[in-house]
């Protein structure tokens, strides 16, 4: 069962269940498949082992860190490939989210020996305040299937960090890089029971143990608003610290000063990024009606000559979904948005030419005169489909972008400095890139508000996420 391979004591394993590669639809792997008393195990073990990893000095947990960021960079090449087969996303993508992945491992090693307290002038002159922070106590944790390494050590990472001990589990889609991460941080010799990781095709059994077992003192979860909301609020039952990074929809802007044809590589960079399989991913394409058909032509252009295929295959420069559920979601909703007017500039069915027909391959699309009426205007696509709505003033784009329940990560494409000011403080998004794709990095935080999701991963932030605030008065 869990983390620590050969090292944990287990129960004979009783079952398994197959991983599938996306782009062939071949099984690729069997893993054990967890049920109630290996979590309980895995529970018992994270507890067992709090006492002395909470109390291990600050440099001994950054030490073991960073032994496994210098792990995770030599076996790079080994997790890149695990991820590409069970996830589907090109070679290159997987090495830049080990990449990623790693550096949350070196960013918590730093950020480990910095846990200030503080004091504070006191009321009386005989009364000293003293603030300290202490570890939450044992985490469970939840990962989803889209980034399969870097999702885990965006928790696992401050969690140690901060002292406490974790169990987690990973999508039932992507067990096969968690394996890989676990294997890290018992090689580089982290105390038995400090990192255990259940895998499991049934998430209800482990689900419901973090939410309910009273030894969790926190539930980190990364997936759906509708799983994340059901976990939410079984914890709040039993008051845990909860943390959850949910859905997004996030709109992209492109005002009229910008250069259409920058914005357009930029957007066909970032909404193709891990085939619109990211909860950053733009889902709605504002761009300013004097440059819209100029955007359209660059971004179709582009668009077209994304290579499909097998991530392993030289050359592949986009993935396939990573099931049939999606690949129908996606299918139903660019048919709904034809149906309702909308354009299809390029792309608009499945990819079923020799080699892909057994994978889960949808054609890179973009549709043009999208309007709030269509299923794809108000629901989280993950999936390759760029649809583009014209507006014509700030005032209303603002409108138009905040009309969302999500506030995950929004985009904007300007050249004016007092646009690029009032859209940064009125969208109401957690992550706002402006004239830029990618603001996200081990050292940011990162999440969303409304039904994005509660709390931050990444930076100081993320390390607050796992640690408990005690105040000290002190009468002389
Ligand atoms: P997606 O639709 O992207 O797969 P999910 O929210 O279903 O998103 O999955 C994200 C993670 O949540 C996965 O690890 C999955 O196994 C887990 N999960 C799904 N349903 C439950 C549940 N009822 N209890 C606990 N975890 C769940």
């Amino acid at each position: 069962m869990t983390s620590r391979g050969e090292r944990t004591e287990v129960s004979v394993i009783e079952s398994s269940f197959t991983v599938f590669n996306p782009a062939t639809g071949q099984a690729i792997a069997e893993v054990p498949d967890h049920g109630q008393a290996d979590i309980e195990r895995a529970i018992a073990a994270s507890d067992e082992a709090y006492g002395a990893w909470s109390g291990a000095t600050a440099y001994r947990r950054a030490g073991l860190l960073r032994d496994a960021y210098a792990l995770m960079m030599e076996r790079k090449e080994v997790l890149a490939k695990v991820m590409t087969e069970e996830q589907g996303k090109p070679l290159k993508a997987a090495r830049n989210e080990v990449q990623y992945a790693a550096d949350f491992f070196l960013w918590y090693a730093e950020e480990a020996r910095r846990v200030y307290g503080a004091t504070i002038p006191a009321p009386r002159a005989d009364q000293r305040f003293i603030v300290s922070h202490q570890p939450i106590g044992v985490v469970g944790a939840i990962t989803p299937w889209n980034y399969p390494s870097s999702m885990i050590t965006r928790k696992v990472a401050p969690a140690l960090a901060a002292g406490c001990t974790i169990v987690l589990k990973p999508a039932e889609q992507t067990p096969l890089s968690a394996i890989e991460v676990f294997k890290i941080l018992d090689d580089v010799g982290f105390p038995d029971g400090v990192a255990n990781l259940v895998t499991t095709s049934d998430p209800g059994p482990v689900g419901r143990a973090f939410t309910t077992d009273p030894r969790i003192r926190k539930l980190t979860f990364t997936g759906s608003t509708e799983v994340g909301r059901m976990l939410g609020e079984a914890a709040g039952r039993s008051l845990k610290r909860v943390s959850m990074e949910l859905g997004g929809h996030a709109p992209f802007v492109v005002f009229p000063d910008a250069d259409p044809v920058h914005a357009a590589k930029g957007a066909s960079l970032v909404k193709f990024l891990n085939t619109g399989q990211a909860c950053i991913s733009p889902n709605r394409i504002y761009v300013h009606r004097s440059i819209v058909d100029e955007f359209t032509s660059v971004l179709a252009d582009r668009v077209g000559k994304l290579v499909a295929g097998n991530g392993l295959e030289e050359g592949v420069s986009i993935g396939p979904l990573v099931d049939a559920p999606a690949l129908e979601k996606v299918e139903r909703q660019v048919v709904d948005a034809v149906n309702k007017g909308a354009e299809l500039v390029t792309g608009g069915s499945r990819l079923t030419e020799e080699g892909l027909n057994d994978g889960y391959f949808y054609a890179p699309t973009v549709l043009s005169e999208v309007d709030t009426g269509m299923a794809i205007y108000r629901e989280e696509t993950f999936g390759p489909i760029a649809p583009i709505i014209p507006f014509d003033d700030e005032a209303s784009v603002l409108e138009l972008a905040n009309d969302t329940s999500y506030g995950l990560a929004a985009y904007v494409y300007t050249n004016d400095l007092s646009t690029a000011m009032r859209m940064f403080e009125g969208l109401r998004f957690g992550i706002i890139g402006i004239n830029d794709i990618n603001p996200t990095a081990a050292a940011a935080p990162f999440g969303g508000m409304g039904d994005s999701g509660l709390g931050r991963e990444g930076g100081r932030e993320g390390l607050a996420e796992y640690l408990e605030t005690k105040l000290g008065g002190f009468s002389i």
